[in-house]
């Protein structure tokens, strides 16, 4: 059977002399494990599309739960992002955690969505990494089922709590009054930050990208959004340990190892 539809590269794997396994997420049957035959030939017709983060127009032919590429056309390959060191790190880790929260097969646009555009935003809109970065890890969070509740206090109802902290098992905020100091781990939240996550959370998804946070709201937005991540879904990512050895370099630290194996 064959299925046409689009799908991004979020992993690939060289198989045999010149194939490659990919994990594709595609626009109409989710995630799905795919093989690329003679892809890795010199003049394949396929180079291009199977490459990390290439998004194309596709044909799968699909045999006994089996899909292999038979055709692809690259609608977009995000040359902005290739061509730059910390932004395909970034692009990377995006790719790994889609692929670690999508189910086979399931198809989720907006999950898809998401990706494409935090990748045109890398690519095109010359936004700073780290609110590039926290906005897709809120807003893939608040799709997949891991919403926080940022409306008020959760505890006394203050629609702007004083000292606000974000606690991150929960997802729920407190402010300075109703903790007790026996509450698990949380972050704290300015009140810049908290408007920056209720704008990604509850806003037009259409403007995900487009406000602005002083450099002290991008740290706190940054690292509200991702201790969260890391809490909810307890894992650690070995491309956001790359992307973080450059960003470490960039600030005059250790020089950056060789990008991580596997990758394409
Ligand atoms: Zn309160």
């Amino acid at each position: 059977m064959l299925l046409t539809t689009q799908g991004i590269v979020l992993r690939g794997v060289d198989y045999k002399e010149s194939d490659k396994i990919l994990t594709v997420l595609t626009r109409d049957g989710g995630k799905l494990t795919v093989r690329a035959k003679g892809c890795r030939r010199k003049g394949s017709r396929l180079a291009a599309s199977v490459q990390l983060l290439a998004w194309s127009d596709m044909t799968l032919f699909e045999y006994r739960d089996r899909y292999t590429l038979n055709d692809a056309e690259p609608l977009e390959l995000f040359w902005g992002v290739r061509s730059d060191v910390e932004k395909v790190a970034l692009g990377s880790y995006f790719a790994e955690v889609t692929e670690a929260v999508s189910g086979e097969g399931q198809a989720d646009p907006a999950v898809l969505s998401l990706l494409l555009n935090s990748l045109y935003a890398l690519d095109k809109l010359d936004r700073p990494l780290p609110l590039v970065k926290a906005v897709f890890e809120l807003k893939l969070l608040s799709l997949i089922g891991y919403e926080p509740l940022l409306d008020a206090c959760a505890v006394c109802g203050a629609v702007e709590p004083e000292d606000a902290r974000l606690q991150l098992a929960e997802g729920m905020l407190t402010c300075a009054k109703c903790r007790s100091g026996g509450e698990g781990p949380s972050v704290p939240v300015s009140p810049a930050v908290l408007t920056a996550m209720r704008r990604v959370v509850y806003g037009d998804p259409k403007r995900l990208f487009s406000f602005a946070l002083d450099e002290g709201g991008q740290k706190g937005f940054a690292r509200a959004c991702e201790r969260f991540l890391m809490t909810q879904l307890d894992r650690s990512f070995r491309t956001l340990e790359f992307y973080k050895t450059l960003r470490v370099h960039e600030d005059g630290g250790a020089v950056p190892p060789a990008a991580p194996a596997g990758e394409t």
